[in-house]
């Protein structure tokens, strides 16, 4: 646990009476969610959902959806995720009682939760009763050249609503057991790789529908907000449009670099040492926020969001989001938060500070 007393917890508080922006953290589980909190974090800005399902019975339950032939056998598979993803978000909830706790839906591609080696194929087929030829063909119907920019975000919600509608009940039970017991959940849906706003409302229409259901079987409600990532240039282009539908953005900017500069973020590790040698570029855009293309984006649809929804919240959850000269822009074109990992809070904070402090 870190220690805030002494020297080092006085410059932090002394660094919060100077600040505009708030400081979140990317947190997954509870106990993330309470080291950032024991840094000083004010709410969850990012809590990835897909890690939830990769142990035991959920890597299990996820497999049986995706290699269901149709909606009711995804449903069933759903419903045994069901208990896991409310118990997952109880336990954040409760970790960050009192402040926002962005959940994004789920995000990557489902090829990621089949497995690609032959053993564990054989293995997985014995264990579902399937032949291995169906996971196999599975396994080649879910093969992407560019996995990236490919069937994930919202165009997996989109494709398979049961699964937006899972995880929409699953946070909305979770904030009414938290209310029960008088724990003050905050759940903030986002939805990921939004670029039309057609994207964004039906995945809005769903989580509404729900929420409204799981408020009338149990006799009780919560405020929750519905929002999402920006992190397709198109979004961000758009982003008039959407923040008619959204409450809050949350910029992605590992997506948004990669998809902005057109540099594949598993990849260009490869080649942009030599750029940043030969002065093509001065900093790995991945870890330094491009102020200039990625900036502009963020900057615009600040302003365009704004105009459409002068309450909208804004906030920043990519890996600059913990970066000090990144903080620094961010603060400068008016967002409300940066969220960046646990151990990266304290020096956000001192970041938020003295930018304000610069900027006035
Ligand atoms: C992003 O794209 O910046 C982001 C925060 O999401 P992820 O890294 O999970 O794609
Ligand atoms: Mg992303």
């Amino acid at each position: 646990n870190p220690d805030l007393s002494g020297d080092f917890g006085h410059i932090m508080d002394l660094s919060d009476k100077f600040t505009r922006m708030h400081v979140r953290t990317n947190a997954d589980t509870p106990k993330d969610a309470q080291v950032a909190r024991n840094f000083g974090a004010q709410g969850i800005g990012l809590c990835r959902t897909e890690h939830m399902f990769f142990e035991g019975e959920r890597i299990k339950a996820m497999r049986e959806m995706i290699l269901a032939s149709d909606e009711e056998g995804r449903r069933k598979a759903l419903d045994k995720l069901l208990p896991y993803q409310r118990e997952d978000f109880e336990g954040i909830f409760e970790a960050m009682a009192g402040y926002g706790v962005t959940v994004r839906l789920l995000d990557p591609p489902l090829h990621e939760f089949v497995p690609h080696q032959q053993a564990t194929q054989k293995e997985l087929a014995s264990e579902m009763g399937v032949a291995i030829d169906v996971i196999r063909s599975k396994v080649a119907e879910l093969e992407e050249f560019n996995p990236m920019l490919g069937h994930r975000g919202c165009r997996l919600g989109n494709t398979y609503p049961e699964i937006t509608e899972m995880q929409a009940r699953a946070i909305i039970e979770a904030a009414l057991n938290l209310k029960a017991k008088g724990v003050d959940a905050r759940p903030e849906i986002m939805v990921p790789l939004v670029g039309t706003i057609k994207e964004l409302k039906l995945q809005a229409d769903i989580i509404n529908e729900v929420a409204e259901k799981v408020f009338e079987e149990k006799g009780a409600r919560i405020d929750y907000k519905v929002g999402t990532m920006i992190e397709v240039p198109r979004a961000a282009l758009t982003a008039d449009e959407i923040a008619d539908v959204a409450e809050f953005f949350s910029f992605g900017t590992n997506d948004l670099t990669q998809m902005t500069f057109g540099y594949s973020r598993d990849d260009a590790g490869k080649f942009l040492p030599i750029y940043i040698k030969k002065g093509i570029l001065k900093n790995d855009p991945f870890q330094v926020l491009d102020q200039q293309g990625v900036g502009q984006l963020v900057d615009l649809a600040t302003k365009r969001g704004r105009e459409t929804n002068p309450k909208l919240k804004v906030g920043i959850c990519g890996e600059h989001g913990g970066e000090p000269s990144s903080v620094e822009f961010c603060n400068g074109v008016g967002l409300d938060y940066v969220s960046c990992s646990p151990y990266r809070v304290p020096i956000a904070r001192l970041a938020a500070a003295q930018a304000n402090l610069k900027q006035g």
